[in-house]
């Protein structure tokens, strides 16, 4: 149960949506958008978090899109888990998001609530990490469509009240081949240990990562040691290491020797199977 009161809006469009957000952040309330509820819900429960409104998104005709348009495919904000996974437009996506926690809650969870959630594991921002997707927003400068590698910086930086609409992603970029693999302690449904994600584009290959340290992200420099002729894959394991953007850390899930361990024969892994792959 949640054990305070608060007002709830369901929005028929974006600027229906911001502009009662920016009207109700003017009268001194706490708002926040509703999209699965999933995380909003559990820690009001908890006592964890306390608001005087929800925005409901799920009626927004862009946040519910799910098509590919041309050479584009576009994912609203509000697609469930299972949505992404049904339709496959983007195996690498599909991938990513099947492992998260299990089939009724992936019927709630939300791509754009995974993306902006305030859990740090955000699995499924790591095959848009690394095709550049872009994403449409709307805030104070009305719409907006950015690359997300110049947004996310340990989380996406959207402005106060900024909704994410879209996510893009080139349909030539989401057929490349693929790597992706995840690490757990116990049952495939428990939070990843380690969580990886790489496409390789010509001889390129990029690559992201959660849960390896406190954020996930995708770095350039490791990209390019990814792809570096020159070095073997010891080499690369040792350089990759020598330019992570953040330490590898210890959770509840593993301690840091682990995970290194893991990391090492991921990157192997990943490196092998990506070798031929054109
Ligand atoms: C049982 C369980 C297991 C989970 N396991 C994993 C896991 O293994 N890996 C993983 O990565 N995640 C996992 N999660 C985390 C989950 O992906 C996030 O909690 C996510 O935020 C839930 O999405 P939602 O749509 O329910 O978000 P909501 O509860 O609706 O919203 C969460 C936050 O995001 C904001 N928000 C939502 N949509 C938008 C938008 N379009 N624009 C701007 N702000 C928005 C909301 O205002 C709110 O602050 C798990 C969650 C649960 C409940």
């Amino acid at each position: 149960m949640i054990s305070f009161d608060f007002d709830y809006y369901k929005a028929n469009n974006a600027k229906e949506a911001y502009n009662k957000y920016i009207e109700l952040e003017n009268k001194n309330k706490d708002v926040f958008y509703y999209n699965g509820g999933t995380e909003l819900v559990t820690y009001a429960r908890k006592g964890k978090i306390n608001f005087d409104a929800l925005i409901d998104i799920n009626n927004i005709p862009a946040c519910r899109e799910h098509k590919i348009n041309g050479e584009k495919i576009i994912l609203g904000a509000s697609l469930n888990l299972n949505q992404i996974t049904e339709k496959n437009y983007f195996p690498l996506l599909s991938k990513s998001v099947q492992v998260i926690a299990d089939h009724t809650t992936r019927n709630q969870i939300t791509l754009g609530g995974n993306l902006t959630g305030r859990l740090p594991y955000k699995e499924a921002l790591l095959p848009l990490l690394v095709t550049d997707a872009k994403i449409t927003t709307i805030g104070k400068d009305g719409f907006k469509t950015r690359k997300i590698t110049d947004l996310f910086d340990k989380r996406l930086k959207l402005n106060k009240g900024e909704l994410l609409l879209q996510i893009i992603v080139r349909k030539d970029k989401a057929d490349l081949p693929y790597y992706q693999d995840r690490k757990v302690k116990q049952s495939d449904i428990d939070y990843p240990i380690i969580h990886i994600a790489a496409i390789k584009e010509n001889d390129d290959i990029k690559v992201a990562f959660s849960s390896l340290s406190a954020f996930p992200f995708r770095n350039n420099k490791i990209d390019k040691i990814m792809g570096n002729k020159d070095l073997d894959n010891e080499q690369k394991i040792t350089k990759i290491k020598d330019n992570l953007p953040g330490a590898i850390n210890s959770n509840q899930r593993a301690g840091k020797e682990y995970k290194e361990m893991l990391f090492d024969s991921t990157i192997r892994d990943c490196l092998e199977c990506l070798r031929g792959a054109n």
